[in-house]
């Protein structure tokens, strides 16, 4: 008789803490999951026989290692660089790589645990990976990141390939350091494959892989709302970031007839009651992406107002999408959105909501779409940008957005399927979570033990 693993969810994380002490991001990330999965599961023995849970949660393998480089007065400067290969049950490890001074092993294990459920929701054959350094690309030079980029690369080249593991961009890693990245693995390997994925038009990239995460978050929350009986046509929505993610999330919104009313980086918010519409988010995205500038900057140039320091939330608005990074609404502020009737939340950064807020986000009934879900527009269009590379072809926009469009309903339709309550209310957090767990835990009993 096999040994199951019939231990409640209380004991299932007590034990994750103790093997992976100090890590709090990726405790909170595993309970999220285990919270919904553990119902799920409760009769169906064949989870508890292969120990399901406790493998999923046990990432295949970490690679740490030493980053040198010369910055451009001639100091060599050292940094730490990471690789976590979560799990590969239903295709080669796929996630993002963040430069970032916050990167640290709990972070980039929550990051690669969530992705593993995410690239499974979109329906393509992705493992789940992630991984970075504490490099902080901000204030270095083109050559100086170029040097960086290099020395990773000179690392993580053994690690992976267009089979085996397949990394892409997140936070400081943009269209610049993913062509420093991929110059550098095809000089080391001699071989030009789709080793990585957001790399540009000229060499391999999709048409739309840009876009495709903030366009997918608000694809969610479109969904949702249809599901109940609603539209973004003249809410209101505060959106904060202003990377990537926050400002295709923001372009979306204008084209659906929403009006954005905020913007944030790591120095404030602005808020601009006038909308921030096509003409003020080309200054935005020129102003970040090209001069690298601060927030502040736009409040100048348009009367918007700036809080320094502070996050959007506490503005009176129908939705919140937050897209600049983890843990950026505390449930004092889920409190305070919903005080002020947001209606719907669509996460297009990686577990924005802190654990309680997501919890009084649900009780609210407020429309919750989890990062899992809402930000998989992004991997997914990197899947087929895998699979482009793999044909030797390239396809067209219109194909891309109208894959992108149907891959996010089937996400939504996943949810819906899971996520049902005894209400009309989906619950799109257990929704996510069981439908992604699902394909995952069924590749790996077909695999054995392993
Ligand atoms: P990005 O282009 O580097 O932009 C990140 C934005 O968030 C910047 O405005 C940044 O401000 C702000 N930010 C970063 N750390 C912050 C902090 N601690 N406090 C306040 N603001 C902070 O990155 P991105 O690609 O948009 O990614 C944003 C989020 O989406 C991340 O959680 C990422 O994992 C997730 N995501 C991205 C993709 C993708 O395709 N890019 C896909 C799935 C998920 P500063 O300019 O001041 O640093």
């Amino acid at each position: 008789m096999a040994v199951s693993d019939h231990v409640n969810l209380d004991e299932f994380m007590a034990g994750l803490v103790r093997r992976n002490p100090g890590e709090t991001e990726f405790h909170q990330a595993v309970y999220e999951v285990a919270a919904n999965v553990f119902d799920y599961i409760a009769d169906k023995e064949i989870y508890h026989e292969a120990q399901i849970l406790r493998r999923i949660a046990e990432p295949d393998r970490i690679i740490s290692f030493r980053v040198c480089w010369e910055d451009d007065s001639g100091n060599i400067r050292v940094n730490r660089g990471f690789r976590v290969q979560n799990n590969n049950s239903i295709g080669p490890y796929k996630g993002g790589l963040r430069f970032h001074p916050s990167v640290n092993q709990s972070i980039l294990k929550f990051l690669a645990f969530e992705q593993t459920f995410k690239n499974s929701l979109t329906g393509l054959p992705m493992g789940g990976g992630k991984g970075g350094a504490d490099f902080n690309p901000k204030g270095k030079s083109n050559n100086e990141v170029m040097r960086f980029c290099q020395s990773f690369m000179t690392e993580l080249h053994r690690h992976v390939g267009e089979d085996i593991d397949v990394p892409a961009g997140d936070i400081g890693v943009g269209a610049r350091e993913i062509g420093y990245l991929f110059g550098h693995w095809k000089r080391l390997s001699n071989r030009f494959t789709g080793v990585l994925t957001g790399k540009g038009l000229e060499y391999g990239g999709s048409p739309i892989r840009t876009e495709a995460t903030g366009y997918g978050t608000v694809y969610m929350l479109q969904d949702m709302l249809k599901q109940a009986g609603q539209d973004i046509e003249g809410k209101t929505c505060l959106v904060s970031g202003s990377g990537n993610v926050a400002t295709y999330a923001i372009e979306k919104i204008n084209q659906l007839g929403g009006k954005v009313l905020t913007a944030s980086d790591s120095s404030g918010y602005v808020y601009d009651d006038h909308g921030i519409d096509e003409e003020r988010l080309a200054f935005l995205v020129d102003l970040k992406k090209n001069r690298r500038g601060r927030i502040s900057a736009y409040a100048d140039q348009f009367d918007a107002e700036f809080f320094e320091g502070q996050r959007p939330w506490s503005v009176p608005a129908d939705i919140a999408l937050p897209c600049a990074t983890q843990n950026e609404i505390s449930q004092e502020e889920a409190r305070t959105l919903i005080a002020n009737g947001c209606k719907a939340v669509s996460e297009g950064a990686n577990m924005p909501t802190a654990q309680e807020g997501i919890h009084d986000f649900v009780k609210a009934k407020v429309l919750f779409a989890p990062s899992k879900a809402a930000n998989a527009g992004g991997v997914a269009i990197s899947g087929l940008e895998m699979s482009q590379n793999s044909a030797r072809i390239t396809w067209e926009e219109e194909e891309l957005q109208k894959r992108l469009r149907n891959i996010m309903a089937d996400i939504h339709t996943s949810c819906v399927e899971y996520g049902g309550t005894d209400s009309d209310y989906i619950d799109y957090v257990k929704g996510a979570n069981i439908a992604g767990f699902i394909k995952v835990a069924d590749a790996m009993i077909a695999h054995g033990v392993v």
